[in-house]
């Protein structure tokens, strides 16, 4: 098996300082090279504490403690600077909602060649080359036209192919994405889903999906991590966990999920 790409080794985080509560609690997990491990729980469980300590984006106010293993670093200790350097570039992000990640008055070419400039040294033509190459990789008719567009004229699946692409931009070896379908309706969010798969097939990307909903991504991950208040309750590859969760916490996110159990009968009916 191979070496973990990332690892979290007790990982806490705590608002309001050392003493404040906390939103993460002792958690340690891997994810591998060109794995999609998805990570879940209800509201407030600490997903996205978890994500923002990844990336070093909490709150000036919030205390991490515990180690972020990532390509020889640990990101819980990392000097600001440094992690400017792997921010964006060796782990990107996508979040829920990409008109609050996406600037409203830039242009998405703008958007798209920002980081190919500053992080790559690329000029604007050959950065501009390469966020179409990447437009037309996540699936998007039209990519010049795209370019030429602001956010608000696209719609939500499109600004969140436009995300992706623009995370793919850097090449990361790693995909943090925190509810990228949430926002989305069922379709959309399908369709997204199958595009993060595509990519980690075609390109080896480790995926860390977030999401509070269970039934959207259990097909799509090779394993999964159940947290709930936040820690881990639950953790194994995700047909194991759909079919025999240990935990009771697992057992009511995927009850709440009408296609999950539906997915069960045939299997039960057979014996
Ligand atoms: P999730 O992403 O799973 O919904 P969060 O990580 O956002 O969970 O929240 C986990 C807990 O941390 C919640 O109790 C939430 O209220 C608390 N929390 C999140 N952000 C802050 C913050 N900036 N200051 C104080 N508490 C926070
Ligand atoms: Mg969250």
């Amino acid at each position: 098996m191979s070496d973990p790409l990332i690892s979290l080794r007790d990982l806490w985080v705590r608002y309001g300082g050392p003493q404040g509560p906390a939103a993460v609690e002792a958690v340690s997990f891997d994810v591998r090279p060109g794995e999609i491990l998805a990570l879940v729980g209800e509201s407030g469980s600490g997903k996205s504490s978890l994500s923002l300590a990844i990336m070093a984006l909490l709150p000036g106010q919030a205390h991490v403690s515990g180690q972020i293993l990532f390509e020889g670093a640990d990101l819980a200790a990392l000097d600001h600077r440094r992690m400017e350097d792997i921010r964006g570039a060796r782990i990107g992000m996508i979040f829920q909602e990409p008109m609050t990640c996406l600037n409203p008055v830039l242009s998405i070419a703008r958007q798209m060649t920002e980081g190919l400039i500053r992080h790559r040294g690329l000029t604007r033509a050959e950065a501009r080359v390469r966020a179409l190459a990447a437009l037309a990789d996540v699936g998007i008719p039209e990519p010049a036209r795209v370019m030429g567009s602001y956010p608000h004229e696209l719609s939500g699946g499109m600004r969140q192919r436009v995300m992706i692409a623009a995370a793919l931009t850097l090449d990361p070896a790693l995909l943090l994405a925190d509810e990228p379908t949430t926002a989305l309706d069922v379709t959309v969010q399908a369709q997204v889903l199958e595009l993060l798969v595509d990519i980690r097939n075609r390109t080896g990307k480790a995926v860390l999906l977030i999401t509070h909903d269970i039934g959207a991504v259990a097909e799509v991950a090779d394993r999964v991590i159940v947290m709930k208040g936040g820690r881990i309750v639950e953790e194994g590859p995700w047909e194991q966990v759909i079919r025999a969760p240990r935990d009771p916490y697992t057992a009511a996110l995927i009850g709440a999920h009408a296609a999950l159990e539906a997915a069960l009968v045939p299997e039960e009916s057979h014996g």
